[in-house]
């Protein structure tokens, strides 16, 4: 597949391979193995270690306003590079090219918008008990750092990570997505071309355990942040706290979306069927839990229908295509276990339920009824193109359904009531709620899950918040 480069890892400034054998990738329209990625053994783990560090003393050193250029120089790289990194996103992941152009080009704008942040890391002055001192509160950058993005979107969860750290100043060794590395790897070119200082950006691929448990508890590495599953993440988090290093874990969710009585109709199927397909449901903010107040429940329920049954599934090079293959097999398998659980539960299938065809993971979009709360696609996260509907009477019942579970990252609400839409934002149990209209996962806004969704935020100030220590000096003049 001429398209599809070799992926190397990036260690002290140079592109190389790993001591370990090459892993295979798949395409995931075709199931043709298309490239290979460089695996990552202890010996090169430890080389990203040593030069992670004193990558970090020379970027450290760097001004914010210098550490701003590069990483602006980054984003246009980026940019000027989003027909071939899309088109290499599409081959290893299965998302419509769009959709892959729009994430390189919000890749961009996350960097962009983190170096103008880098500028703004003001600290305090406090003012102090007394004329002769002086108390200062300073933002100083953590250290190296351990990062850990996953396949779902291979540019924006690893990006997300990087520009924040790299803008507060902490060097970073990426643990890409082993089964869609190249298109993350372009990411780390960007910076590697836009001349960023050796060792403060280093990309590795491996076994995932290998990795996390050779670099977390490693002296040298002063944070961690994953983005994956709560069950990984719990494991990670766990590892981290017997090290004493600082944590952002941005997990699962199971987005309840509840759509009242007076909601506008059409506004609400429109951009609630857009977000439950978008990247085949691989979206870790997807809504996966409808919850429609009883009068337009019908109503609701065919317009939906009649919208997934209008996707065009296909390969995503495919200008028609609307959603491509899953990304992996065990999507696909995963689907298949949710669904017939449900059916065997006494839930029905309103339309889709099966895969398509045998090459590739296709599969599709579906919407379920008449699910029983005790249907495992109502308690685990679903992670694929399936949509779960619920009809519910009061606002009441609706709230308790929605903060039923332990997940708390998103949430979404549909209605044309001020008096409603307050008591939502005070009631639903999530990181984030977008009330009329879908609005998450822009730069400048805060990201991220509370309960067992995780901890720490991946976007807005707060992201680079995470990346900072506090020292207080505090001085008698
Ligand atoms: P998984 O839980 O094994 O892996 C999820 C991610 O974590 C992958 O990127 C994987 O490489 C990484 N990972 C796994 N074990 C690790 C370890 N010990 N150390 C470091 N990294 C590790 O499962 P999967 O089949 O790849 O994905 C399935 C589930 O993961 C989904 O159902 C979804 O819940 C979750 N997921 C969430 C997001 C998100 O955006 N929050 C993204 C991808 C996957």
């Amino acid at each position: 597949m001429s398209d599809y480069p070799e992926t190397q890892l990036y260690i002290g400034g140079i592109w190389r391979d790993g001591s370990r054998e090459r892993l295979s990738i798949v395409n995931p329209a075709s199931d043709e193995i298309i490239g290979t990625v460089a695996n990552a053994g202890r010996d090169d783990l430890d080389e990203a270690l040593a030069t992670a560090a004193t990558g970090f003393e020379a970027w450290s050193r760097f001004s914010a306003v210098e550490r701003a250029k590069l990483l602006h120089k980054a984003a246009q790289l980026l940019r000027d590079r989003v027909e071939r990194i899309a088109t290499i996103m599409t081959l290893e992941q299965g998302k419509p090219l769009a959709e892959s152009k729009s994430e390189t080009l919000a890749a961009a704008d996350i960097i962009d918008w983190f170096a103008e942040e880098a500028r703004r890391a003001y600290g305090r002055v406090i003012p102090s008990r007394s004329l002769n001192v002086r108390q200062l509160v300073v933002k100083e950058p953590v250290g190296p750092v351990a990062a850990f993005s996953p396949w779902n979107f291979p540019l924006n969860q690893a990006v997300r990570k990087v520009a924040a750290g790299l803008a507060a100043g902490c060097s970073v060794i990426l643990k890409g997505p082993e089964e869609t590395p190249a298109s993350c790897a372009e990411l780390v070119r960007a910076f590697a071309d836009a001349d960023l200082p050796t060792g403060a950006l280093n990309l590795v691929f491996g076994i995932p355990a290998d990795i996390s448990n050779h670099l977390i508890p490693h002296p040298i590495i002063r944070k961690v942040s994953f983005t994956g599953s709560t069950s990984v993440g719990k494991q990670l988090a766990a590892l981290a706290g017997a090290h004493m290093k600082r944590v952002t874990m941005e997990l699962g969710g199971h987005a309840p979306a509840i759509v009242f009585d007076d909601a506008d109709l059409d506004l609400a199927v429109r951009i609630l069927a857009g977000a439950k397909f978008r990247n085949a449901g691989q979206v870790c903010v997807a809504p996966t839990r409808f919850l429609i107040q009883e009068k337009i429940y019908a109503r609701f329920l065919d317009r939906f229908v009649k919208a997934a049954e209008a996707i065009t599934v296909g390969n995503g090079l495919d200008s028609e295509t609307t959603m491509g293959p899953l990304a992996n097999g065990r999507r696909v398998e995963a689907m298949e276990t949710l669904v017939s659980d449900a059916v065997a539960r006494g839930g029905k299938v309103a339309t889709g339920g099966e895969r398509i065809g045998n090459h590739g993971n296709f599969y599709k979009p579906t919407v379920l009824t008449d699910v029983p709360l005790s249907a495992r696609i109502l308690n685990e996260e679903p992670f694929g193109p399936v949509a779960v509907m619920s009809p519910f009477s009061t606002y009441e019942a609706a709230i308790t359904e929605a903060n039923r579970l332990s997940y708390g990252l998103a949430a979404y609400a549909y209605t044309t009531s001020g008096k409603t839409s307050a008591a939502l934002s005070r009631d639903i149990q999530s990181g984030m709620i977008s009330i009329n209209h879908h609005g998450l996962a822009l730069p400048e806004l805060p990201f991220g899950g509370i309960k067992e969704s995780g901890y720490g935020s991946e976007g807005g100030s707060e992201a680079m918040d995470n990346f900072f220590n506090i020292k207080l000096v505090t001085e008698a003049i």
